[in-house]
C-alpha cells in the first residue's frame, strides 16, 4: 500500500499522465446527473479510491513502468498491457464488458471506438451516446470497468517484488 502511494505521488508530481485526446468533446455535465451521483455515493471506500485513480489517469498499468516492470499483460499475456488494452481489449475483462453492455444497451465495439479520454480516465464524449441519459449510463459503465481494472491490477501486481538474490541465504 505504501509502495503504491509513493508511486502515485511520484507520478502526479513528475508528470501528469492524463490523456486528453477526445476531452474537447467530453460531456462534463454527466458528473452533475443524479444517476451518476447516486452511483458514486454507493461505492465502497476501496472502489472510490480506485475510481479516483482511474479518473486521474494514474492507473499503474504494466506499461507505465516499463524500465522496472515487464509490460506484458498479467491477465492474458498480451505484450503491451496499456490502460487501453486492459479497458478495451483484454479478454480477462470480457465477461464484465458483456455484462455492462447488456445492462446499458450498447454494442461490443463501443469500447474500442472510445477515445483515450474515455478508455484512460472515464470521460465520455457526446459521440459515446445520443442522449444525456444514455451518456450518463455509459459513463457509469465505463467507470465501473475502470474500477474493476484498477482493483484487478492491484491484486495482481500488488505483491511485493521478488527478493534480491543476496537475501536468499539466511542462517536459521
Ligand atoms: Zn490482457
Amino acid at each position: 500500500m505504501i509502495r503504491v502511494c509513493c508511486l502515485m505521488r511520484q507520478v502526479s508530481v513528475s508528470r501528469p499522465r492524463f490523456d486528453t485526446r477526445g476531452l474537447e468533446s467530453a460531456d462534463v455535465e454527466v458528473l452533475s446527473a443524479t444517476e451518476w451521483k447516486k452511483w458514486k455515493a454507493a461505492l465502497s471506500p476501496q472502489e472510490l479510491g480506485a475510481l479516483r485513480l482511474w479518473r486521474s489517469g494514474a492507473i499503474l498499468s504494466p506499461t507505465r513502468f516499463v524500465k522496472v516492470r515487464d509490460p506484458t499483460c498479467p491477465f492474458c499475456a498480451s505484450e503491451w498491457a496499456s490502460a487501453r488494452h486492459l479497458w478495451a481489449e483484454c479478454p480477462h475483462f470480457e465477461d464484465r464488458r458483456q455484462q455492462l453492455q447488456t445492462e446499458v444497451g450498447f454494442d461490443a465495439g463501443w469500447w474500442s471506438r472510445q477515445p483515450p479520454c474515455t478508455s484512460k480516465s472515464g470521460w465520455v464524449t457526446f459521440d459515446a451516446a445520443r442522449t444525456r441519459g444514455h451518456r450518463v449510463a455509459v459513463s457509469i459503465a465505463a467507470n465501473k470497468l475502470g474500477i474493476d481494472v484498477v482493483l484487478a491490477l492491484d491484486c495482481k501486481l500488488g505483491e511485493p517484488p521478488a527478493p534480491e538474490a543476496s537475501e536468499g541465504r539466511h542462517a536459521a
